[in-house]
């Protein structure tokens, strides 16, 4: 398929979802966009296509100042939500997310577009657990849409009247699933799409304090004093709550935290390298 039929295919699925969209709300398609690369291209594509929509960024507080600029600047008509807590509100909580547990996402960004047909830019060869979405599914917490593999397709749920939809359900579409990195570089090139700054430091458009953040990445923000504050101030009262004793200080949370380590493996290196300084 050249590049030309995959832009048309993308564009087909976003108006079959459109009618299934203006269907279960008047303002059309829910269009989640990041700034990032593939976000600019589903935009891209959902104007292309005509279709009712809204485009939505979700402020986690813990976004990077440049990916603001950058939306605000070129894509003015992109709504900001704001999430009912902060990350730095959290993370005194619950502390820093990790890989294992990275419970930020599901508070501060996955509630967004609840009740909506939702769009998003995700495609499968960025890891092999997006390789195995569908096109279209249900996600939801009731018990029958627990998989995230609907066994409907945009068709059948146009037909029954979104009846199989309730409450908080979404029906997540992902029109451009297929595409390759080349081809949506391609796109960008083609249709002058704006560069987005943020990629000068990392591969990833994302938070700044992420268990996906690359080292490079979290230095390259550690050099606006704030956020460092922000979140050391955070971690502080998180240590010193009495039911958390594994580490002294903020900054060793920290430090432990940047190194991706088990706590385990990080304590005893730490206890090596003490050893061989004395
Ligand atoms: S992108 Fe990272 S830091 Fe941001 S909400 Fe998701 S897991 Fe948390």
């Amino acid at each position: 398929m050249n590049l030309n039929e995959k832009i048309d295919e993308s564009i087909a699925l976003i108006r079959k979802a459109e009618r299934l969209a203006v269907a279960m709300h008047p303002e059309g398609l829910w269009v989640g966009f990041s700034g990032g690369r593939d976000s600019q291209l589903l935009l891209e594509l959902v104007k292309m296509a005509g279709v009712k929509h809204r485009a939505v960024y979700s402020v986690t507080t813990n976004d990077p100042p440049e990916n603001v600029y950058f939306i605000r600047r070129n894509y003015p008509e992109v709504e900001f939500t704001h999430p009912a807590q902060n990350f730095f509100t959290l993370v005194e909580k619950k502390g820093l997310p990790t890989r294992k547990a990275r419970y930020c996402c599901a508070i501060l960004k996955e509630g967004s577009g609840a009740g909506r047909v939702v769009l998003t830019g995700v495609r499968a060869d960025e890891s092999a657990r997006r390789a195995k979405y569908n096109e279209v599914s249900i996600h939801s917490n009731r018990k029958e849409h627990s998989d995230r593999n609907s066994t409907y397709s945009l068709q059948q749920m146009i037909e029954n009247e979104h009846r199989c939809i309730k409450g908080k359900d979404k029906v997540m579409v992902y029109p451009v699933l297929r595409w390759t990195a080349a081809e949506v570089q391609q796109f960008h090139a083609d249709h002058r799409l704006s560069f987005n700054t943020c990629y000068e430091v990392s591969s990833r458009v994302g938070c700044i304090f992420c268990p996906f953040s690359s080292k490079r990445e979290i230095e390259h923000y550690e050099r606006d004093p704030l956020f460092k504050r922000n979140l050391l101030n955070a971690l502080g009262r998180y240590v010193a709550r009495a039911d958390h004793k594994r580490f002294e200080t903020a900054e060793e949370y920290y430090e432990w935290w940047k190194t991706g380590e088990s706590i385990s493996t990080y304590k005893e290196r730490k206890r090596q390298l003490n050893l061989n300084l004395q």
